[in-house]
C-alpha cells in the first residue's frame, strides 16, 4: 500500500488533535499483556498523572473505558439511571444533545432542557426544570464542542445537589485544557476522552467517579457488562482494563502524560490554553465583520467559534475555505455540521470553529491564523 499518500495536516479541528512527533513514535513501543506486570508500568502512572489533572487524590477513583468519550457518557447512564426515575440532560448545544439521546435510546426516562446555541446554562431556568421534573440525575456538558460554550459546572452541580439529584458531567473536550474544578463542582461522575485536550489518538473513555456514584449503582438493577462503572472499577483498582485495551494507546498514553505532567507541566499547560483564547479572541476582533459567537463570559479556552459575515456562504466555508487551507497542511474547521445546518435554515450567518487544544502552541496557532486570514481576504 502506498502509504506516502497519508497527508500530514496540521489538525486545527476539536478533536481527533495533533498529535506531537514524541507521542507518535511512542506508537512503536513495543505490545505487552494487560494482566502481565508490564501493564502496570504504563498505567500505574497514567492513573496518577489522570488524578493530577483532575487534581484530585482519593475523592475520585478514575478507569479507561475502551471505546470513545460517547462510551463513558453511556456507562454513566447506565450505571447511574434506575428505570423508574427521571434523568434530567441539560443542553446548550450538538453534545448536550447526544447525552440526551443516549438516555433516550438506552429507555430511560429522560427529559432534556435546551439553552439556544451560543449561550451557556442558566441557574434559573434550570431551577424551574429541577422544580417541574424532580430528576434523579442531571447530566451537564462542561464544554459544549459545538458552539465553543464552557459552562460553570460549579455553581449548576451545587443547584443539583440543593435538590437532591446527582450531577453527571460530560468534560469530553476539556479535561487536560483547564482546571476543571472537579472538587469545587463535585459531580458524581466526570467523564472524558484521549482525543481531544490530552492530543492523544482516540480509543479510550476515561471517567472519574465518586464513592456515590458506586453506592448508587449498587441500586441500578441492569447496568449491562462494559457499561457497568463497578466492574470497570474492579480492573481499575489493579491499574487495568476490563476488556482488552489497545496499548498502542496505552504505550503513547503513558509517555503523553509524563511529558504533560512531568515536562511541560500541569500550570503551564492550562496558562497556554487561556493565553491562545486571547490570541485567537484579538485576531477575530481585527477581522472585518466577523465575530465571536459564544456568550461573552463562557468562551472556552479551548476551541473558539467564528461568526462570518453574511459575504462568506456555508459552502464556501466547508469547500473553498477547507481545500485552500489543506493546501497549505492544515485541516480547518468549517463548523460543526448540524449546528451550521440549523443556522442554515434560520437564514443566520456560518460559523466556523478554531481548535486550539491539545499540542497546538501560540507560534503554531499564530502562523494558522496569519494564514487562515489570508485565505479569508481571498473568498
Ligand atoms: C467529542 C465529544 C463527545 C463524543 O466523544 P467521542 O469520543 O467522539 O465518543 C462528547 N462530548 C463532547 C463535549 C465532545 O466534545
Amino acid at each position: 500500500m502506498n502509504t506516502s499518500d497519508f497527508a500530514s495536516l496540521k489538525l486545527f479541528i476539536t478533536g481527533p488533535t495533533l498529535v506531537r512527533e514524541e507521542t507518535r513514535q511512542a506508537a512503536s513501543l513495543p505490545e505487552f499483556g494487560h494482566r502481565d506486570k508490564e501493564n502496570d508500568k504504563r498505567c500505574a502512572p497514567i492513573m496518577e498523572h489522570l488524578r493530577a489533572l483532575a487534581g484530585v487524590h482519593d475523592e475520585y477513583e478514575v478507569c479507561l473505558i475502551n471505546g470513545s468519550g460517547s462510551t463513558a457518557l453511556e456507562a454513566s447512564v447506565r450505571s447511574l439511571v434506575r428505570d423508574d426515575e427521571t434523568v434530567l440532560n441539560i443542553s446548550v448545544g450538538a453534545f448536550g444533545d447526544l447525552y440526551h439521546n443516549i438516555a433516550v435510546n438506552n429507555g430511560k426516562r429522560a427529559v432534556q432542557l435546551r439553552f439556544d446555541n451560543g449561550c451557556a446554562m442558566d441557574a434559573e431556568r434550570v431551577r424551574a426544570a429541577l422544580e417541574e421534573h424532580a430528576p434523579a440525575v442531571v447530566t451537564m456538558t462542561h464544554n459544549e464542542t459545538s458552539t465553543g460554550v464552557t459552562n460553570d459546572i460549579e455553581s449548576i452541580c451545587s443547584l443539583v445537589r440543593e435538590y437532591g439529584a446527582l450531577p453527571l458531567v460530560d468534560g469530553v473536550s476539556i479535561f487536560g485544557g483547564t482546571d476543571i474544578g472537579l472538587l469545587s463542582a463535585r459531580p458524581a461522575m466526570y467523564v472524558t476522552a484521549t482525543q481531544k485536550c490530552l492530543a492523544l489518538p482516540a480509543g479510550f473513555g476515561i471517567a472519574f467517579v465518586a464513592p456515590e456514584a458506586m453506592a448508587k449503582a449498587e441500586t441500578v438493577p441492569v447496568r449491562g457488562h462494559s457499561s457497568d462503572i463497578l466492574r470497570q472499577l474492579v480492573s481499575a483498582r489493579k491499574n487495568q482494563m476490563l476488556t482488552t485495551p489497545n496499548t498502542t494507546l496505552l504505550n503513547q498514553m503513558a509517555v503523553q502524560l509524563d511529558y504533560i505532567v512531568n515536562t511541560e507541566g500541569i500550570e503551564a499547560r492550562f496558562a497556554r490554553h487561556a493565553a491562545m483564547r486571547d490570541q485567537v479572541h484579538a485576531w477575530v476582533e481585527k477581522q472585518d465583520g466577523f465575530d465571536l459567537f459564544a456568550q461573552q463570559g463562557y468562551r472556552s479556552p479551548v476551541l473558539t467559534t467564528v461568526r462570518a459575515p453574511e459575504s462568506v456562504g456555508f459552502d464556501a466555508l466547508k469547500n473553498d475555505l477547507k481545500e485552500r487551507m489543506r493546501v497549505r497542511g492544515y485541516l480547518f474547521d468549517p463548523g460543526y455540521g448540524k449546528l451550521n445546518t440549523q443556522m442554515r435554515e434560520a437564514g443566520e450567518r456560518p460559523i466556523f470553529r478554531i481548535g486550539h487544544m491539545g499540542d497546538i502552541t501560540p507560534d503554531l496557532l499564530a502562523e494558522y491564523l496569519d494564514e487562515l486570514g489570508e485565505e479569508l481576504a481571498r473568498l
